[in-house]
């Protein structure tokens, strides 16, 4: 073995405690030339490269990004989901999804929308897929519908919950209810000029309440007054290694896909030369569609599963470009 190298999606968690390689629980996904382990309880990442990996070719993405529902209970001005776009899943299509993706290759399926919570029985999915499949789900919340009963009900059956953080949002409670219940979770901050300006202040507000993931978004739209300048991106970046510097490896941060090449001197959220949509992830829409991610204006639609990876494999070679403002490619 050439190469081996361990990382943690997240900050460690209590289940690390005492975990021995033996005791996890991997699940292999090849990549070209390389071979990945992902074990979804700790969410431990292994990374093998060696001769007996050069054969390696990846055939499935890693992550599923599903839009659940279109609905959504708020009403963001910037919200980029195709609002005439209808909400086809339903949850025993979605767990034949879940099956399905597994067998494939998938290791990890995320859930968005629209509002994830909004989607009948969301709990109870994610239970389900935890149970019945080898699949890890996540998924994206405002975290308006959420409770103690729903964090106790989902506790134990997915890897991450990341709150959305928009405009000049303060989620004190929050964090404090999905710190109390001890969820797994992180923050997705969506950074525009407007909260660049408190964003230090901030994290370290929510720091001290316990949030220790972190992962800054860009804004993708037409609304010229969303996006960073040049000059912003530097007092960006220079917040960032401030931070890090300060907190050093207690708090994680990285930046989005979208992000890669504007802010290059930063943690990436995957470790890439290309934001690999469509080939590391893939979006899945509410009403089922595939595209490359969720911003992208291709959107195929699929009569069966089946017909999913030939799909794959194109927006694989082609590798385009979102036409929404703010894509990096
Ligand atoms: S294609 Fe563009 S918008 Fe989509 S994830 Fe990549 S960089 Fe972002």
């Amino acid at each position: 073995m050439k190469g081996r190298v361990p990382w943690v999606r997240n900050p460690p968690r209590d289940i690390f405690c005492g975990m021995t390689e033996n005791q996890a629980h991997w699940r292999e996904h090849p990549l070209d030339g390389k071979l990945l382990r992902f074990d979804r309880t700790t969410g431990i990442n292994q990374l093998i490269e060696s001769t007996r990996t050069q054969t390696l070719v990846q055939r499935a993405p890693r992550f599923l990004h599903v839009a659940l529902t279109n609905d959504c209970n708020k009403s963001c001005t910037f919200c980029y989901r195709p609002l005439d776009a209808p909400s086809l899943w339903c949850f025993d299509e979605l767990i034949a999804l879940a099956h399905w993706a597994a067998e494939w290759g998938v290791l990890e399926m995320t859930f968005g929308g629209g509002e994830p919570l909004v989607f009948p029985r969301f709990s109870e999915l994610l239970r389900a897929i935890w149970e019945r499949t080898p699949i890890c789900p996540s998924f994206t919340t405002n975290g308006l519908l959420l409770s103690s009963e729903f964090l106790g009900a989902i506790q134990g059956f997915y890897g991450q919950l990341q709150l959305s953080v928009y405009d000049d949002e303060q989620p004190l409670e929050k964090i404090e209810l999905l710190v109390r219940e001890k969820a797994r979770f992180g923050l997705n901050v969506l950074v525009t000029p407007r909260r660049l300006r408190t964003l230090e202040v901030d994290l370290l507000r929510w720091y001290g309440l316990g949030v220790r993931d972190v992962l800054l978004l860009s804004y993708k739209g037409d609304d010229a007054s969303m996006h960073l300048s040049q000059r912003q991106d530097a007092q960006l970046t220079a917040s960032v290694q401030r931070l890090r510097t300060r907190f050093g490896p207690g708090l994680s941060f990285k930046v989005d896909v979208c992000w890669r090449q504007r802010l290059a001197g930063l943690p990436q959220l995957l470790d890439r030369d290309d934001c690999d949509a469509g080939d590391a992830f893939l979006s899945i829409s509410s009403d089922k569609r595939a595209g490359p991610c969720s911003f992208h204006h291709e959107r195929v639609a699929f009569a069966n599963l089946d017909d999913i990876p030939a799909i794959y494999q194109r927006f694989r070679q082609e590798r385009s470009a979102a036409h929404q403002r703010g894509c990096a490619r």
